[in-house]
């Protein structure tokens, strides 16, 4: 067992029933996990010369920050509408029932520079598709997406295919 595996606390039927919750707060309370998990995710990446750090609303906030200091680089938060105050473009993504948008600021990305995408866990790839769509509109150039966590079964890669997609534990 990976030693990141035994700080993550399944969660049945949350936030609704069928769902197992990969609840990364149990990893965060502690500081070795933080750093085990920090070091894991440094080590998915081959290339560490990194520009933007994009992470997800609200989790990929907590180590894309970690990893964007230890990469030297600057970190930029996709987040939901209407958080942002300045300016941004927004992309749409399906949810089980419906739509929903994510955002980006216009100028947190300037073209060429190389992005390190990051959230705690890869399902069935929707978000990270959006990001993706965001950060390439922007003109930055995807290095690798890294997650704490894939969920295999969900198959979130194939909205990924043709992009290095990196994650330390997989399910
Ligand atoms: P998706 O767009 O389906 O890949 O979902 C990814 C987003 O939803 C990520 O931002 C995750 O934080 C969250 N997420 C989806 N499924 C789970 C799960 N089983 N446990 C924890 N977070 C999840």
């Amino acid at each position: 067992m990976n030693t990141i595996e035994q700080y993550i606390r399944d969660v049945q039927d949350f936030p609704k029933e069928g769902i197992q919750f990969k609840d990364i707060t149990t990893l965060l309370q502690d500081p070795k996990g933080i750093n085990d998990c920090l070091t894991n995710l440094l080590n998915l990446l081959e290339d560490k010369k990194i520009d933007k750090v994009v992470g997800m609303e609200s989790r990929g906030f907590f180590f894309g920050t970690l990893l964007a200091q230890k990469l030297n680089a600057g970190f930029v938060p996709v987040r939901k509408p209407g958080k942002l105050p300045y300016k941004s473009i927004s992309e749409s993504y399906e949810l089980e029932y419906g739509t929903d948008n994510l955002e980006i600021h216009i100028d947190s990305i300037k073209k060429g520079e190389k992005v390190l995408v990051h959230d705690d866990v890869l399902a069935t790839g929707g978000t990270a598709e959006a990001v993706k769509k965001l950060v390439e509109r922007l003109g930055g150039e995807i290095v690798q997406f890294n997650f704490i966590m894939q969920l295999d079964f969900l198959n979130g890669k194939e909205k990924l295919k043709g992009y290095n997609v990196q994650s330390v534990l997989n399910y």
